[in-house]
């Protein structure tokens, strides 16, 4: 057997409550944290290597963080002794192995793409293509509130130095327009302002809110939930259309590509199944000149520092933004050098992750897999 064979899987489970409180979306729906799930992959030869994957509530993908471990716990003891160098190839074993199941396949991927930057001494932006510049534009995420409220909460965050909020909308078409209005008017015309509906809309609203905001600069995000309800609006959308919840995987971008619909598309990393899915999907991506968002669904160091990484190796012309989730919890799982200013983020040197993780933070395994 190799070195770089697996030799143990352990998970752990971290509770990572927001620093800003409960968060809140349409009908009721809530999360007070992130229910965190951090997988520990170990090679023979000592290496470790390190996955987070959090999914935001229950509500917000098809994913949940108990199904996560389950389904961990299901693939962990048949990926032992396999090469942790074939990441490829293994996860194409975990697709043979468990249908389905992307956001548990996220943490493990993500773990062995570390361990190979720890035997390689490669930075995942390296491995996945080289970095170009060094920071990331950050935005803000506006929640939704009556307008004024939102709109003070937008020049907040400019005067923190952030250059690009996404304003969220998807509740009553009337009010989201006065939401967008107030928050425009609010901030330097320079800001770049994305509308996220979150699939929210059917095309009706979707349409009222087109015309009645035609004269206004932003970037219209995910309006409707299924994809023909989008074409039908991109047929009478000017302005650029990202997708972000409907980009699940390459076929769907594939087709998405062929039919004109997206300008750009927001990868995140649970939803399409780890950094090597993401990794194709963002090369396709790339292939069509679309703008690019690299991101995830929740955690916190671990996580920031893989989607930061493959977000790093992206080409900046078709760079979007992406967001510093360890910012958004008030405990940790890894000490990592991100520095931020100006609305800009920096992230760690360092093989792999290039984060150092915390392992007291994370308290016992609650399962493990040894060879
Ligand atoms: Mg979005």
């Amino acid at each position: 057997m190799s070195a770089t064979a697996i030799s143990s899987i352990r998970i752990h489970r971290q509770w990572q409550p927001f620093r800003d409180g409960t968060y809140r979306c349409s009908g009721g729906r809530s999360a007070e944290g992130f229910d965190s799930t951090i997988v520990e992959i170990t090679s023979r030869d000592g290496q470790r290597g390190y996955g987070e994957m959090a999914p935001l509530g229950s509500f917000y993908d098809p994913a949940f963080a108990e199904g996560a471990r389950a389904a961990m716990r299901e693939l962990a003891p048949q990926l032992l002794g396999a090469d942790a160098s074939g990441v490829e190839a293994l996860n194409r074993r975990m697709d043979l192995l468990l249908k389905g199941h992307p956001y548990a396949k996220s943490a493990i991927d993500m773990a062995l793409w570390d361990l190979a930057g720890k035997h390689s001494g490669l930075s995942l932006a390296s491995m996945s293509g080289g970095a170009e510049g060094d920071s990331l534009a950050l935005y803000r995420s506006i929640a939704q509130q009556a307008p004024d409220a939102m709109a003070a909460r937008a020049q907040k965050y400019i005067a923190e130095g952030y250059r690009r909020l996404q304003v969220k909308v998807g509740l009553d078409v009337n009010e989201d327009i006065a939401r967008l209005e107030a928050v425009r008017a609010a901030i330097p015309s320079d800001t770049v302002l994305f509308c996220d509906a979150n699939a929210s809309w059917g095309t009706s609203e979707t349409r009222q809110f087109l015309m009645a905001t035609g004269n206004l600069d932003y970037t219209l995000e995910q309006p409707c939930a299924s994809y023909e309800e989008n074409l039908a609006i991109r047929r009478a959308c000017e302005r650029p259309l990202v997708l972000d919840e409907t980009i699940d995987g390459a076929d769907v971008l594939l087709r998405a590509i062929a039919d004109g619909l997206v300008d750009g598309i927001t990868i995140k990393l649970a939803r399409v199944g780890g950094l090597t899915k993401a990794k194709l999907v963002r090369d396709i991506a790339i292939a069509r000149n679309l703008k690019i968002t690299i991101e995830d669904t929740g955690g916190a160091e671990i996580d920031t520092a893989a989607y930061c990484g493959l977000m790093l190796s992206t080409p900046e012309i078709l760079r979007q933004h992406t967001v510093d989730f360890h910012n958004w919890v008030t405990v940790s799982n890894a000490k990592a050098d991100f520095r931020i200013a100006d609305g800009e983020m920096t992230l760690p040197s360092g093989p792999g992750l290039g984060v150092e993780v915390d392992i007291e933070a994370l308290g016992e395994p609650i399962f493990q897999s040894a060879l």
